[in-house]
């Protein structure tokens, strides 16, 4: 069992998952929430929702003021079920429609502008205000919890990144070329690690996990040691 005494629940932390595109942070994130009773926020579904918005309104992405009137229109909501954590876009459910690669290709360019980070960072930030959170994403050690009690960052192989997210893809009836998959991965890293406003970087005080060669029960292992440090 997974379960960490009552005791130590009582002291709810703030546990930041940040890494590299498609290495299992919402995965590891879902895992870590469920045994400790926590919520979880996947952020990088807050992105992909205001990127879905943005094409499908044809938002230019260019047009400062466009963005701060489409992000006004926005409302996010999580809706916790028995498996996932849904995402709805404006009261409807897109969870699916924005792990689609017409999205993946365009969420990098979209979290790139500032107006969008500052309104998302805020509304994490008041999610987190509770604590008893995981968030992961790619700046939530840094920016948005720079005081997060727990740090990971998370972090695997290209290739085996690339093929774990095809197999996803393709387990879900989507027709994508594994070329194209690993091209987005890398090209979504670079974008995320040298754009000038929250890049993805390392915090100094992460703890790094490469689960190239884990599986999911031996990375919660870790992580829930972490957690265990972290709540005595
Ligand atoms: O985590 P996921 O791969 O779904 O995130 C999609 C994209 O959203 C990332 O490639 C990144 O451009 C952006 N993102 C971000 N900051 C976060 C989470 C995601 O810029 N905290």
């Amino acid at each position: 069992m997974h379960s960490l005494s009552k005791t130590s629940l009582l002291n709810k932390i703030i546990i930041a998952i940040d890494g590299h595109s498609s290495c299992g942070k919402s995965t590891l994130a879902k895992a870590m929430g469920n045994a400790l009773g926590y919520a979880y926020i996947s952020t990088g579904d807050m992105y992909r929702a205001v990127t879905l918005y943005f094409i499908e309104n044809q938002v230019d992405i260019k047009d400062k003021a466009a963005v701060l009137k489409a992000l006004k229109q926005i409302k996010l909501h999580f809706v916790a079920d028995e498996n996932s954590n849904r995402i709805h876009l404006n009261g409807r459910d897109v969870s699916e429609e924005i792990r689609k690669m017409y999205v993946a290709e365009l969420v990098s360019p979209v979290a790139i502008i500032s107006e969008v980070r500052r309104e998302m960072v805020r509304q994490q930030q008041a999610i987190g205000q509770q604590k008893g959170v995981v968030m992961d994403g790619r700046d939530i050690g840094t920016v948005v919890f720079p005081n997060a009690e727990l740090k990971i960052f998370l972090t695997a192989n290209v290739d085996v990144r690339a093929q774990r997210r095809f197999d996803e893809l393709t387990a879900k009836g989507q027709h994508v070329d594994f070329a194209e998959v690993k091209n987005n991965l890398a090209e979504r890293d670079h974008i995320d690690s040298t754009r000038a406003d929250s890049p993805l970087r390392q915090a100094d005080d992460a703890v790094v996990i490469d689960n190239s060669t884990l599986n999911h029960e031996q990375q919660l292992e870790l992580a829930l040691d972490l957690v265990r440090e972290r709540v005595r």
